[in-house]
């Protein structure tokens, strides 16, 4: 994949976060790894999800080195974790954070986000997902505690702040990101009106 390729990828899953209303303002991220050239593209800091353009999206080595960033902007702030998790992780392709609010709602309150209120839940999250405890942004700390948990999971909420995805492709991340909001409403919704019921965690 060229390098343009990769960060129309990038802008396209992008674009579609407000739309999912996973993000406000120019909040979350979205990377996506070229497998052939360990080459890594994430949207940058601060440019408005409504105006970005593929050549906004900054390309970098997996060291962290810039490959190709416009003049003026800088790669996402969360862009140790993200090059964390691919340094760990060489099968995964792409990584989404976002602020979702339901994600976060239930993070504030439960130790874990209940995957089970529905099949596809468990099928693009297969089990729960971990929420671990409050970490300052953009820090080689929060790398270090969330890469870890995506050992054996594709989703991890921080508290207080919002989710990671991982997927072998972007697309999946994002599939996986609303289908982490989408159960946590679920949830939210159920448990005002009494105990929700959830299927198992290997249903299909
Ligand atoms: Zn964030």
């Amino acid at each position: 994949m060229d390098i343009q390729e990769l960060r129309q990828q990038v802008l396209d899953i992008c674009k579609k976060l407000p739309l999912f209303g996973l993000v406000t303002g120019t909040a979350g991220n979205v990377s996506a790894r070229d497998q052939d050239t360990g080459l890594v593209a994430i949207k940058p800091s601060g440019v408005p999800y409504e105006s970005m353009v593929p050549e906004d999206i900054v390309v970098l080595r997996l060291d962290g080195s810039i490959v190709e960033c416009r003049g003026g902007l800088k790669s996402s702030f969360e862009t140790p974790t993200h090059l964390e998790i691919y340094r760990r992780y060489e099968q995964i392709g792409g990584i989404i954070h976002t602020h979702a609010k339901y994600v976060n709602t239930i993070g504030c309150v439960f130790d874990e986000i209940p995957c089970g209120t529905t099949p596809t839940g468990v099928r693009l999250l297969k089990q729960n997902v971990p929420v671990i405890d409050f970490i300052n942004n953009g820090t080689q700390e929060m790398a270090d505690r969330v890469a870890p948990v995506l050992a054996d999971h594709v989703a991890v909420e921080i508290r207080n702040h919002g989710p990671f995805t991982i997927g072998e492709t972007v697309q999946l991340a994002l599939e996986r990101a609303v289908a982490l909001e989408d159960t946590s409403e679920i949830f939210f919704q159920a448990s005002l009106l009494g105990t929700p019921s959830l299927i198992g965690e290997t249903a299909t």
